[in-house]
């Protein structure tokens, strides 16, 4: 005799009404961000993956995603997965085992495609970056010349310690005298600042949905220049990934054929983000994204709080913020979500809680409340800071241009 789910199997599931919290939190964390009406109502669509409008659904998302990477190149790739199984499907389709590979390592996530490639026997090389700055066009042309790579990666904007990686035009050219394909890691800045794929020559161009794009977690973009696509294209053993070759991924983004059942509403969001960033233009784009950070930045400052990098090399996609001592980031993200719902991040190692600007975390009364709050649970916690002072400095910096 099988009972209601209630009694037998799993007492006591709720429904998510009873779950989720009564007042909705402010996504002020490094992602997953609040998203646009828009985004969310094209995500409750359904059709037919392998239909015509699918067909043109995908041609506009891959014109769209070309303007947003500044390439003019064919060949975009949407993923079913996280960023990470974006960067996954860009190492395992360009290095075949034995291939060497360095890694620009400046944290967390930019050890990542080091790992990958290890995985996949790849003769991987680490070029560690100290934490808080970002990589060195020499060093790395060092390392290139020592090493003679047949690819490198390197992060535009390392989230976990919210280090910017401002010299990645320069590395990039240094890369291709010697021949390298260029892989980046644009997942939480890509439309948040400028980043020219064909200008620069950069190869492959990563992205997540629940960044700078303002769209869901789960569905992401890859870009490949020609020159990747080469590779891809003459390579002889089969790969061992299926569901990550870009070759059967090509039979849906390109050729309007099967190769999964498509994320057809993630699809949809994606579409409807990129919209966005194509309507709001990108010029126009970055300037919000940097007026907003910077005046973040100044509001936090003005209360008396350390930001964590140096200017020079700070990430204005997401601003780090050094803890008091005696305090944890835990105390701190758990006190601003459960009184002020207002949801910030801690960080994966590093001494700071962390405050995202990407897409809808960049509108002035986002701001206005997130540092309300932040100063308001360090008063809470007994952390002496200058609150009135940091709304003032945010205002000033908000009118001052
Ligand atoms: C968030 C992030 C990732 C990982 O994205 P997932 O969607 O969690 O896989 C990779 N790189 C950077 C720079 C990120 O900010």
């Amino acid at each position: 005799m099988t009972d209601s789910v209630n009694s037998v199997h799993t007492p006591l599931i709720k429904s998510l009404d009873d779950i989720l919290p009564r007042e909705p939190l402010l996504m002020m964390g490094a992602g997953p961000v609040p998203i646009p009406e828009r985004v969310a109502r094209a995500n409750s669509v359904v059709i037919n993956h392998l239909g015509d409008v699918m067909a043109q659904v995908i041609d506009q998302v891959k014109a769209m995603a070309r303007y947003v990477f500044q390439t003019e190149s064919k060949w975009v790739i949407g993923v079913a997965g996280p960023a990470s199984a974006a960067m996954e499907m860009a190492i395992v389709n360009l290095l075949s085992p034995g291939d060497s590979f360095l890694c620009i390592n400046n944290g967390f996530f930019s050890s990542r495609m080091g790992e990958m490639a290890e995985r996949i026997g790849a003769n991987v090389k680490t070029l560690d970056v100290p934490t808080h700055t970002a990589a060195d066009p020499d060093l790395v042309e060092r390392a290139i010349e020592e090493f003679r790579p047949k690819a490198i990666s390197l992060v535009q904007g390392e989230t976990s310690n919210t280090v910017f990686n401002y010299s990645l035009e320069e590395i990039a050219k240094r890369a291709k005298k010697y021949g390298c394909l260029v892989i980046v890691d644009a997942v939480c800045t890509l439309s948040t600042m400028p980043l020219k794929m064909d200008q620069w020559q950069v190869d492959v161009v990563i992205t997540g949905g629940q960044k700078g794009l303002s769209c869901i977690p789960g569905v992401s973009l890859v870009a490949f220049s020609d020159a990747a696509w080469h590779v891809i294209q003459n390579r002889e053993e089969t790969l061992s990934h299926w569901c990550f070759d870009v070759k059967l991924a090509e039979n849906f983004w390109h050729k309007h054929g099967y190769h999964y059942t498509a994320p057809v509403s993630g699809i949809m969001a994606l579409h409807e983000a990129l919209k966005l960033v194509c309507d709001e233009t990108l010029e126009h784009r970055f300037a919000r994204h940097e007026r907003c950070s910077k005046a973040l930045q100044a509001g936090i400052e003005g209360m008396g709080l350390d930001l964590f990098i140096e200017p020079s090399s700070r990430l204005n996609s997401v601003v780090g913020i050094k803890i008091p001592n005696g305090f944890s980031a835990t105390d701190i993200c758990n006190h601003i979500s459960s009184v002020y719902k207002v949801e910030i991040a801690g960080s994966f190692g590093q001494p700071i809680v962390r405050i995202g600007q990407m897409g809808e975390q960049c509108r002035e009364h986002n701001l206005f409340r997130t540092l309300h709050a932040l100063g308001s649970t360090m008063r809470d916690l007994g952390i002496k800071v200058d609150q009135p002072l940091g709304m003032a400095q945010l205002e000033a910096a908000l009118q001052s241009r």
